[in-house]
């Protein structure tokens, strides 16, 4: 018997366990996938508990209800792979041995990277949305804020979800005007690019959507350190900026096994073909979601495309034929901007988010890069759809996983 191992029951590693155990079963093969933790959290759903727009019920579910029967889950953190020898080491130093190996092991924060920034004041006035304690804790305090400096911060690219913070700051505006408060609240946005997002077309909307709602932009800002004694973070040309609550997206980082296995780069990610997901150095690892170096966008959408162009990879390969090149690194968004209204961007690799309509050409019903209501219900409605529909590996009629260029003004795009 062939054993398949996968690292991660998150996102990505759940989808996969769902995909590949109607294609590998017994005798021929055993599909094991690992995880330290019991919980499984919906992290799009992080951004609205500060907002109680969720409670911790609606994001938080266990990690066992989404595995299927026949693969086996084994609770454990993962101490290192061994590459060399096909096997993985868990905490408690058992071995397993594996014939294909997948990574998922995500994407996390980690606050240690800027100094002052896990201090005395952190869950005080310096918060973090990106875990479940972090975005519970800023519930807290935002539940009975009197008003005051509010920064919405990130430290450093690539982030998971690199619209989250922008997002962050829309539903603060929207927030603080329905407590009525809103003019004893100011919002900055503070961010190391040179405009509000990465990608030109979607930073020329969502500017215009920062300054309708007189959140200030602060941007080239490389922060040095988070001065916790005076309530400012500062940047290594000294500029300072004061706040009372200080929302930050700290450094992401690939999980600390890829170090002590030898297999990630600066910031722990997997080095992985960006079109195969193939590992760039042992043909019998692959990896998906936020734990690989492509230049996709680290976002649930993208694991679930990318999981079913590697379930047909995985199948290729243990067939011993050569493996498809078609991840083209498509991602689809909702970016809320409060007010219940969101914005779509739908891009890849080498196509930038434009106008258009999704996912029918010229009949939408949603509108890319536009704000709408509809697109709004299309966000709420997304977290039904991870639960029902992208965990199981289901195939969502319509949305392919190659992005379609079709509906899409790309003319107008080049023209402007
Ligand atoms: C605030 C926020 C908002 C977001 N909004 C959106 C959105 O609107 N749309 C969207 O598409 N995406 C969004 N995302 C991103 C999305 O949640 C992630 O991209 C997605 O969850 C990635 O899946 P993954 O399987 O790679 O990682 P995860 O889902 O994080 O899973 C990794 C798993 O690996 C396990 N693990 C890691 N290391 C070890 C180890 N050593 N031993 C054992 N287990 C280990 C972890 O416990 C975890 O269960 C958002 C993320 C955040 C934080």
């Amino acid at each position: 018997m062939k054993n398949l191992v996968i690292l991660g029951a998150g996102t990505a590693g759940t989808m996969m366990a769902n995909h590949l155990h109607h294609h590998l079963k017994t005798p021929d093969w055993n599909i094991s996938i690992i995880d330290e933790r019991d919980k499984h959290y919906y992290q799009p759903g992080f951004l609205f508990l500060p907002f109680d727009i969720y409670t911790p019920d609606d994001i938080i579910k266990t990690v066992d209800e989404f595995i299927p029967k026949d693969v086996s889950l084994i609770k454990s953190r993962v101490d290192k792979i061994l590459p060399e020898e096909n096997k993985v080491q868990l905490a408690d130093g058992k071995q397993l041995d594996y014939d294909v190996l997948i990574i998922a092991t995500g994407a996390k924060i980690s606050p240690e990277e800027t100094p002052g920034m896990g201090g005395e004041e952190w869950q005080k006035s310096v918060f973090d949305f990106y875990t479940f304690e972090g975005a519970l804790a800023l519930r807290n305090k935002l539940r009975d804020w009197t008003g005051g400096n509010l920064v919405v911060h990130i430290t450093e690219m690539p982030i998971k979800c690199p619209v989250a913070p922008l997002e962050f700051a829309f539903l603060a505006d929207s927030f603080f005007k329905n407590k009525d408060m809103r003019d004893k609240v100011g919002i900055t946005y503070v961010t190391p690019l040179s405009g509000a997002f990465t990608k030109p077309k979607a930073t020329e909307a969502l500017t215009h959507l920062l300054d309708e709602k007189h959140i200030r932009i602060e941007s080239d800002f490389a922060i040095e350190q988070v001065d916790n004694e005076n309530k400012q973070i500062i940047d290594y040309g000294g500029r300072a900026i004061p706040f009372d609550i200080l929302v930050t997206v700290p450094t992401n980082k690939g999980d600390e096994l890829m170090d002590r296995s030898g297999m990630g780069d600066d910031l722990n990610y997997v080095p992985t073909n960006k079109a195969t997901l193939q590992s760039k150095v042992y043909p019998n690892i692959f990896v998906l979601g936020d734990a690989s170096d492509i230049p996709a966008s680290k976002a649930g959408s993208v694991a679930h495309f990318e999981a079913e162009i590697l379930t047909d990879n995985i199948l290729h390969f243990v067939k011993g034929e050569p493996l498809s090149e078609e991840f083209d690194g498509h991602a689809n968004c909702f970016i809320e901007t409060g007010n219940d209204k969101a914005l779509l961007i739908d891009f890849n690799y080498t196509h930038e988010p434009v106008e258009g309509s999704f996912p029918f050409p010229g009949i939408g019903p949603l509108r890319l890069l536009k704000e709408s209501r509809m697109n709004h219900m299309g966000k709420l409605a997304f977290r039904w759809i991870y639960w029902n529909v992208l965990l199981k590996g289901t195939h969502i009629p319509f949305v392919s996983a190659n992005m379609s260029e079709s509906g899409k003004h790309y003319e107008k795009a080049l023209n402007e």
